[in-house]
């Protein structure tokens, strides 16, 4: 087993990964940028290593610097937590190269999964149903009106590097295309360094729903059942919960063989998931894999009662998935709320210190925050303060148990979307689980 772990991370997510560290009784590292010198990551871990200026480019995606601070401080190990680093096959290959292993899967599999038009190719080899849309980037305006056509519209407009929602435009027809596609592809490439498009059917209100994978280096591949992160701003999740109310366990089982051939397919190790569109028609389709843990894998934990950090560490160093593992049964219902720093009017990020942070911890509440009272939330990160997650026998009483915690949490110095969290967990169409991807705009709006 490894004796220290450096974590390329910040925020909740750092804080995270050091408990588990803790609890195997490895030795931690972190890291920090100049904006979060003093954060409750700094202080969760044994040691600090200051990895540069606030910007993220400058520090927390410095990979000169931060395979440094694993040198410098003797650890034979990195968890890139999520975002950042986690998902870049060159920094997965850099830490081989300095001997340091990485806590993820092969730079390879991260690589095929990076691309999603590559992505696509893969998963539909592995029999694995994808989007209807182009297999292959799609070069003009013109092209892309062609293509629209046999496809159907709407069609979505969507980035071959894409993540967190962006660059993405709903089509509903020839002039839209022509009017959006060269600013959409500038947009993308200053946001990814890579304008690639592509095409794909645009769904109205499906649900996302996602497949948990769990894979060790002797070919063993298991799946942990679904994630339902349907409610979502701007294509970003915002509440996630587990069993979804649409995933009976026929389709949990039709999705996750189809989610553990494409690991299979990968030769994937360590935790994945595979994301897909659920229609109203009960059919599945493949939209992109993510290769790290997901900012919602407490759900998970919490309905099959496992530890996933843990299982990460345990993979990366070698070892079997365990019989409690492969036998883990879905036996609670979870749902997760990401509390943001955030102006409910205006939808903008809201920097600032928080001068008051009161967060009891109720009977079956998990609180994963990155922050506490007296923190400043800086504008150079995701305004996220952390994750609110409620446990219960039965859905009704994890959201009994999320809107208390919820309506307890007293949070001054800033705004958040605690009103709009509680107005979706409180909304009649959510307490009877017909969610959807158009959920916000549907009804909250
Ligand atoms: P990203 O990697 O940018 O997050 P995804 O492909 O994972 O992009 O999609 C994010 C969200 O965008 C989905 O959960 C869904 O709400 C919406 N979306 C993506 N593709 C489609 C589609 N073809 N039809 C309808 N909605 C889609």
């Amino acid at each position: 087993m490894f004796q220290k772990i450096l974590i390329a991370n910040r925020g909740e997510i750092a804080r995270r990964v050091i408990r588990a560290c803790k609890k195997m009784g490895i030795s931690t590292v972190a890291v920090y940028s100049e904006a979060d010198q003093g954060a409750l990551h700094v202080r969760d871990a044994d040691e600090a290593v200051a990895v540069g200026p606030s910007p993220v480019q400058k520090s927390y995606l410095n990979v000169e610097a931060i395979i440094a601070a694993a040198k410098a401080t003797g650890a034979d190990a990195i968890h890139p937590g999520y975002g950042f680093l986690s998902e870049n096959s060159d920094f997965a290959r850099r830490c081989a190269e300095a001997g340091i292993a990485f806590i993820g899967p092969s730079p390879e599999a991260m690589a095929q999964m990076g691309s999603k038009i590559a992505a696509r190719g893969i998963a539909k080899t592995a029999g694995v149903p994808i989007v209807p849309g182009t297999e292959a980037a799609v070069a003009s305006a013109e092209d892309a009106v062609r293509l629209a056509r046999e496809i159907g519209y709407p069609v979505l407009l969507k980035a071959s590097a894409g993540g967190g929602g962006i660059g993405m435009v709903v089509a509903n027809s020839d002039e839209d295309i022509l009017q959006t596609f060269a600013n959409a592809q500038k947009r993308v490439a200053s946001y990814f360094g890579d304008g690639t498009l592509y095409l794909e059917k645009y769904f109205q209100n499906p649900r996302h729903i996602e497949i948990q994978v769990v894979a060790d280096t002797h070919d063993q591949v298991i799946h942990l059942g679904e994630r339902e992160c349907s409610i979502q701003r701007r294509h970003q999740k915002v509440v996630e919960e587990s069993p979804s109310t649409a995933v009976n366990s026929v389709l949990r089982e039709r999705m996750g063989a189809a989610a553990v051939a494409l690991a299979k397919l990968l030769h994937y190790t360590g935790v994945g998931t595979v994301e897909f569109i659920l229609t109203g028609e009960n059919e599945f389709y493949f939209l992109e894999m993510n290769t790290r843990l997901q900012v919602e894998h407490p759900v998970t934990e919490e309905v099959f009662g496992t530890d996933l950090v843990e299982w990460q560490i345990r993979i990366a160093a070698g070892e079997r998935l365990g019989v409690s593992l492969i036998d883990a049964k879905p036996v609670r219902h979870a749902i997760e709320c990401r509390l943001y720093a955030e102006d409910p009017v205006r939808m903008l990020p809201s920097p600032g210190t928080m001068t008051r942070f009161d967060t009891p911890a109720l009977e079956g509440v998990r609180l994963e925050l990155g922050f506490c009272e007296g923190d400043k939330i800086t504008p150079f990160y995701d305004p996220m303060i952390g994750k609110i997650i409620a446990a219960g026998d039965s859905r009704e009483a994890a959201r009994q148990r999320l809107i208390e915690e919820l309506t307890q949490i007293q949070v001054e110095g800033i705004k958040t979307n605690l009103p709009l969290l509680l107005r979706i967990l409180e909304n009649e169409h959510f307490v009877r689980g017909e969610t959807h991807t158009g959920f916000m705009d549907a009804y909250l709006s």
